[in-house]
Order: C-alpha cells, then structure tokens, then sequence
C-alpha cells in the first residue's frame, strides 16, 4: 500500500508526514521551521531515528527540496511507486470549496482568490502547493480544507446578523475551522459508542481551540467564524469579544487594523491574561498562587462550559462531550474544571479516568450508558490522507 505524503505549510514553517492511509501509521515525519529567515532549522523523525539540524530555508522550495532529502535519507524514494496523492492542509475553502479538491492551475487560482479571506494563512498553503507540485509533478496533488466539514451549517448558525447587502457581496458568513479534525474526531466517537445518531459536543483545545455541536454526523454549530478568531479562548487569540472592541481601541488607543490584528491574534487569550502561551505553564502558575493565571484558567474554563451548554440546547440535549488536541486530550485539570460546572446536564467525570494517561479514545466520565465523556486523540494527517486517496482515486 502506498504513503500519503502529507503537508501543512505556515508562513515560515512546513510540517510533513508520510502516512499509510490505511493504518495511520506515519513512516516519517517532521517539521520545518524559520522559513524565509536566518536560522532555518530541520526536525526529522524516521521510527525511532532523528535527524536534527540547522539548515538554510529561504522560501518554501527549499523547505519541500530539504523535506524530500530527509525522508530519501531515510531510504524511501519519493514517487508514483510509493506515493498515492499529496495531501495539502489549506485553512479556507471559501464558498466554493466544500469537500476535498483536486488540484490543477484553475484550483489554484480559486484559492489564491479566497485569500483574502484568511491572509495569514492562505498564502502560505499556496506556497507549499506550488512547490510540491513542481518538485512531485507526477503525484495527485489534493487541498483538504479546514472549513469544508462546516460548508453546510445550518443557515442561522452561519449567518451573522449584519446589512445583508455587504455580507453577501464579501462573503461573510461562518465558515468554521479545524474541520478536519471535528469531523474525525466526531467519527470516532460514533465508533466507539456504536451509535451513528448521536448529539455530540465535540471540544478541540490546541493552540487554536474550536467547539462543534454534531448530530448524527452533521455539523450544526462551530464556535469559529469568518476567521479563527471568534469562539473560544486560545493560546494567544481573544476568541469572543464584544466587536466594539476594536472600534473603541482605535478611537482612544489609535490602533490601526495591523495593531487590532496584533493584539486580537496574538497578545490576547491565555497569553494576553498571564503570560503564558503554553497551557502546562499557565496551570503550574496557578498553582503556585499567581492569580493572573488563576484568573486566565478560570476564564479559558468559564467560556468552555459557556459553549457546551449553548450548544447542549441548540442540539436538544447531549449525549457526547469529546475533549481533543493538546489541551483537550492531556490536560486532566481543565476536563475536571470544566465538568465540575456540566453535572446539571448529567455528565460525570470519573477521577481516576481522567488522569489515566492513553494513546487510545477512551470515556472519562463515571458510567457506562449515554451521555458519555470522552478524550479522543485528533490526528489530522491522517483524516487529511484519507481524503487525499480517495479524491485521488475518484
Ligand atoms: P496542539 O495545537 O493541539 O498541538 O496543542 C498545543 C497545546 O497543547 C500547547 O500549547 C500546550 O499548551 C498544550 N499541551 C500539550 N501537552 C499538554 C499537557 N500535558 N498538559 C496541558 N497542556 C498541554
């Protein structure tokens, strides 16, 4: 069976893994980073081995040429024997993109245009696809987008009550992110609780953190919106405010759209609160008496139960809440933070559960009957090699 040679390319950073699509089982993987500045550096891991090293980076042909070297040096030889498709993370589809596309000059174009919808992010994607497709011009090249799994949200959950003449002619709406893992992780649970009518709250908590309302294997509500900024509170990005917000901060503070920018995406959330981006710090903060920390976990947790209980009624009740991603699956003192809040809708956390440490989905909470808590791990380069060989094939 052939790999899936999986990329997500930053704005100075591209992460790799060569996938069996099948297994999931990655033959390599690794991560570029400080593309286009001094100091690039490699981090590449083959089974057991790394490969560790400074290297020069100046674009991101060179990154995809300094990736392909890594996993030859490895002894797998890149190509049409040993790879089915190339699956490409692309953060927004836009209007046009709802499922997993097949790329070709014209979808190129398309995502170029939908850039400026998602400029710190598009851009890059593009670039990593450019390069790769020059480097591998013989490979199925496939974006799978991080809003395709919401490109059917209910219309009332994805409109925003604004002039309907300037939403329509900018495309404003909710697009919802982290798609591709909501729409795994969802399965999974599906999977493991043998039910395919299940109303699920779905909680992906890394860096970036999204919630997902999924009854019976659809989406109906996501907390991010036109960009991954709205919603929940993340490492270094608001998630909800009030939108008069920046309006107020440019007319006292003179802010410009770029200063806004910054403070909104990158001097805000855990971050802004404390100080600390990392949410194993904020915790040890906390712990050790600091109250910015204390007050930053209290609000990262206020606004978690806010969400399931919002998303509780739009679904008419729960019958799953899954905690996924770095925070989600490991931090056993935010899912006993936030459950000790969500008894009223009868979910139970089991304390021994919750700290048991696992690679595997598995129930966190007290019973064995509906609803269920459940910590599943999120692996997006799999679900993205998934997609890829079946576009590929089609
Ligand atoms: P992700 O974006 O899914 O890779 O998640 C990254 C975030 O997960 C990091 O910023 C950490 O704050 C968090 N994280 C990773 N490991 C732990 C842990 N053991 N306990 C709490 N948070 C963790």
């Amino acid at each position: 069976m052939s790999n899936v040679l999986v990329i997500n390319a930053g704005s100075s950073s591209l992460k790799y893994q060569l996938v069996d699509p099948e297994s999931g089982d990655a033959a390599a993987k690794g991560l570029i980073e400080r593309v286009g500045t001094s100091g690039g550096h490699l981090k590449h891991e083959s089974g057991k081995q790394v490969d560790e090293r400074d290297i020069d980076v100046p674009d991101h042909t060179a990154a995809v040429a300094a990736m392909r070297e890594a996993i030859e040096r490895g002894g797998i030889t890149l190509g049409p024997d040993t790879v089915a498709a190339v699956g490409h993370r692309i953060v927004h589809g836009g209007r046009n993109f709802t499922e997993p596309t097949l790329i070709d000059e014209r979808v190129e174009s398309e995502i170029e245009r939908v850039s400026v919808l998602a400029p710190l992010h598009n851009p890059a994607g593009l670039a990593g696809i450019r390069s790769a497709r020059e480097a591998f011009p013989d490979l199925p090249h496939v974006a799978v987008f991080d809003t395709a799994f919401f490109a059917d949200l209910p219309a009332p959950a994805a409109t925003y009550a604004i002039d309907r003449t300037v939403t329509r002619e900018h495309a404003i709406r909710r697009y919802g992110f982290h798609g591709t893992s909501h729409e795994y992780v969802s399965a999974q649970v599906a999977r493991f609780l043998g039910r395919d009518d299940l109303r699920q709250v779905v909680l992906h908590l890394g860096n970036g953190a999204s919630a997902s309302a999924v009854l019976a294997g659809r989406p109906v509500e996501t907390s991010m919106g036109l960009t991954p900024l709205e919603g929940l509170v993340m490492g270094t990005r608001s998630g909800d405010i009030d939108p008069g917000i920046p309006l107020h901060l440019s007319r006292v503070a003179g802010l410009d759209v770029d200063g806004i920018d910054d403070l909104l995406n990158r001097r805000s959330g855990i971050y802004g609160l404390s100080g600390h981006r990392d949410f194993r710090d904020l915790v040890s903060a906390k712990d050790g008496g600091d109250d910015d920390a204390r007050l930053a976990f209290e609000v990262y947790v206020h606004r978690l139960v806010k969400y399931v209980g919002a998303y509780a009624a739009v679904l008419g009740g729960i019958d799953a809440l899954t905690f996924a991603a770095g925070v989600g699956e490991n931090s056993a003192p935010l899912r006993a933070a936030v459950l000790e809040r969500l008894g009223f809708l009868g979910l139970t956390l089991d304390p021994h559960r919750n700290e048991e440490r696992s690679g595997q989905a598995r129930r966190v909470d007290s019973g064995e009957g509906l609803p269920a808590v459940l910590v599943v791990p999120t692996n997006e380069e799999w679900a993205i090699a998934r997609h890829a060989v079946e576009t590929a094939r089609t």
